[in-house]
């Protein structure tokens, strides 16, 4: 196409299909929008050092650089690591004083928020455990623990207030369903009703078993139970020699067994069990009682 330059009233038009400047620098400096800032450059953009664009070139635009719009970033970006120089600790609360970017370091986006989800999922696996423990109400001959509820899907018993973190054996995955169960309450380490021991929470499904450290059943997130932190549950069951009468005095729903293939607690019988093969859990168990809220 023809080229030309065209001096109108108040702007130069460079008709072109392109604009080659064959320095390093492109300016753009009005006076009246300066605000008062010195310096002799205004450097927008910048053909700088290993080939790369600069915008605002040695931050000549004292206010920095605004992008509207939606930005998108192609491909990874990096931001100076952020310095926390001092911290107050006061009233148990660490506060940080002020955050000062560093100009040494730079950090990729994409891993470093990769890294982030990781620690975030550490932490709320921490959060649910110490939920876990929390929830437990002491007393000098009792413990308790409300928040499990029954899985209609599965027919397991769940610790409810973690269910979102949950694994459920049914078809189609996903975490177990409590919408339709009342509230249960177990007693961990401490019962006055002598239940048997050794039932544990599984920190991966959230469901109730039973088992040992060497049979630990089958966990619908995969291998085993995983009991570690668990407070040791004490259920009660009508043929359990060492269990008390007392325990009558309690509201309580029977019915409830031991599945043989998969270690969990369940209520009579069905559901779905995520021992391999599949099918119903087996009730062949003792006659467990919960209490109900
Ligand atoms: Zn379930
Ligand atoms: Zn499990
Ligand atoms: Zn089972």
């Amino acid at each position: 196409m023809a080229t030309d330059i065209k001096l109108d009233e108040s702007q130069v038009i460079v008709e072109a299909h392109g604009l080659e400047i064959t320095g390093p620098d492109l300016e753009i400096d009005a006076a009246e929008r300066r605000a008062g800032a010195g310096g002799t450059n205004r450097r927008a953009l910048v053909h700088g050092p290993g080939d790369a664009l600069v915008v605002n070139w040695g931050q000549d635009y004292t206010g920095g650089v605004y992008l509207n719009g939606l930005v998108r970033a192609l491909n990874d970006v990096t931001v100076p690591a952020m310095a926390w120089p001092s911290q107050i600790r006061a009233n148990g609360r660490i506060e940080p004083l002020g955050v000062t970017p560093t100009q040494v370091e730079t950090v990729a986006v994409g891993a470093e928020i990769t890294r982030l989800r990781g620690e975030m999922a550490v932490l709320r696996e921490h959060v649910e455990l110490l939920r876990m423990q929390a929830s437990i109400r002491a007393d000098a001959s009792h413990y308790t623990q409300d928040g499990w509820r029954w899985c209609c899907r599965c027919a397991g018993l769940v610790y409810g207030t973690n269910v979102t973190r949950s694994v459920c054996p049914a078809p189609g995955g996903g975490p177990h369903d409590t919408s339709q169960s009342g509230e249960y309450v177990l007693f961990p380490h401490k019962s006055r009703y002598a239940g048997q021991s050794g039932w544990g929470w599984c920190n991966k499904c959230q469901g109730l078993c039973h088992g040992s450290a060497v049979l630990s059943g089958h966990c619908p997130a995969g291998s085993a139970h995983d009991r570690t932190d668990s407070p040791n549950y004490l259920i009660w069951a009508a043929e359990n020699p060492q269990g008390s009468s007392a325990a009558k005095d309690f509201p309580a729903q029977d019915n409830w067994r031991w599945c043989s293939r998969c270690y969990g607690l369940l209520h009579s019988g069905g559901g779905v069990c995520p021992a391999p093969g599949g099918g119903p859990h087996t009730n062949q168990s003792w006659n467990y009682h919960l209490q109900t809220k």
